[in-house]
């Protein structure tokens, strides 16, 4: 099967897990507190894969060729005892190991992540103002503490840190500038992400979206930018060097200069769901034939005939109509 995968146009190469649907934060983009309140049903422990279960299926994507694990959720760093499943799945030869994060728990558990084989990570943070960072996770937790979490990574080795800004108009496009300079020569890589319609409860409209363009050419104008080539096929954060040596920033233009041709990845729900897109309406289950006794070739089937038979391309097609479509939420894949 290893053979059909390898003569894909679209090669099967990372695989994002997510470890909880639940998280601290209550993000405006992702988990809006009118649908994520505190009535909200969030999975039950008995459907959430266990980290033998998914240390498993990890081993049979390996098989067939996944180079790269990012574990994200929900928030990872509240599934329990986290470091546990990064020390099973680091047990996997070959495997580049990374994880999501808001970073609100991560000066606690830097050093613990990176002991039990975690490589590096990329931390969630959309402004460096107190105000601004509460109107966008909506729970009051301060920036400061965050960037605490960063260092902390930095000093455990997490390196190089990753700093995702998600720009979404009429919030946080003024901190683009005062995030750049924070970041500038600090050797951590601060990549802004076009505001994105996953789910279908975040409100999204094209308006609310900062163009990657329109933010390359901001930062350029107060220090200059030139492109740098992608560190590898089908990377999706274009990259920008500082011509004054200063570091690199990316943009993540998914809105408006979609990379589906390219798209290499696939999505573990917290539950055992595969999804080959995220904005998919429906995902594949795997919990069912894992907890019913089927071998590692038939899970490898599985997989193999669901990443060969993918055909999304959704942000190609994107409309105001698809924007409407109940898809998946962010939060329940993870990115
Ligand atoms: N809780 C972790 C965090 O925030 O980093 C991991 C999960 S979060 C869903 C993964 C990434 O998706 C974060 O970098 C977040 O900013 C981004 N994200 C969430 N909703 C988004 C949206 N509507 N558009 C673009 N990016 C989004
Ligand atoms: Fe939580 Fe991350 Fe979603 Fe924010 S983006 S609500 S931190 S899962
Ligand atoms: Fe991949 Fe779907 Fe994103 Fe296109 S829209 S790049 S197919 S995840």
């Amino acid at each position: 099967m290893k053979h059909t995968l390898d003569r894909l146009r679209r090669p099967l190469r990372d695989l994002r897990i997510s470890v909880t649907d639940r998280c601290n934060f209550r993000c405006v983009y992702c988990m809006p507190k009118q649908v994520f309140g505190s009535d909200y049903q969030f999975l039950e422990r008995s459907e959430i894969l266990q980290f033998e279960e998914i240390t498993r299926l990890a081993r049979i994507f390996r098989g067939l060729g996944v180079e790269k694990i990012r574990l994200t959720g929900g928030e990872p760093l509240v599934r329990r005892n986290v470091e546990q499943l990064i020390a099973q799945l680091s047990a996997i030869p070959g495997l580049d190991l990374t994880l999501t994060t808001n970073g609100s728990l991560l000066e606690r558990k830097a050093a613990v992540l990176a002991g039990a084989g975690l490589k590096r990570v990329t931390v969630s943070l959309d402004a460096l103002e107190d105000a601004t960072f509460k109107r966008m996770n909506d729970v009051d937790f301060p920036v400061a503490k965050v960037l605490a979490g960063i260092d902390a990574a930095a000093a455990a080795g997490l390196v190089p840190v990753k700093v995702n800004m998600v720009v979404k108009r009429g919030m946080n496009e003024k901190d683009i500038l005062p995030m750049a300079r924070r970041f500038r020569g600090t050797g951590h890589i601060l990549r802004f992400i076009e505001y994105m319609d996953v789910g279908h409860t975040n409100g999204w409209r094209m308006d609310d979206v900062v163009t990657a363009r329109d933010i390359v050419e901001a930062i350029g104008r107060e220090f200059p930018l030139e492109p740098a080539d992608p560190n590898y096929a089908g990377e999706v954060a274009q990259r920008w060097r500082y011509r004054d040596g200063g570091g690199e920033i990316g943009v993540i233009a998914s809105v408006t200069q979609a990379f589906c041709r390219d798209c290499t990845r696939i999505r573990l729900s917290t539950e055992g769901k595969l999804y080959t897109c995220l904005f998919a309406t429906a995902g594949h289950d795997l919990r069912a034939p894992l907890r019913g006794g089927a071998d590692d070739a038939a899970l490898r089937d599985t997989v193999a005939g669901v990443w060969t038979a993918r055909a999304d391309r959704y942000s190609e097609i994107r409309s105001s109509h698809t924007a409407r479509l109940e898809k998946i939420e962010m939060s329940y894949i993870g990115g």
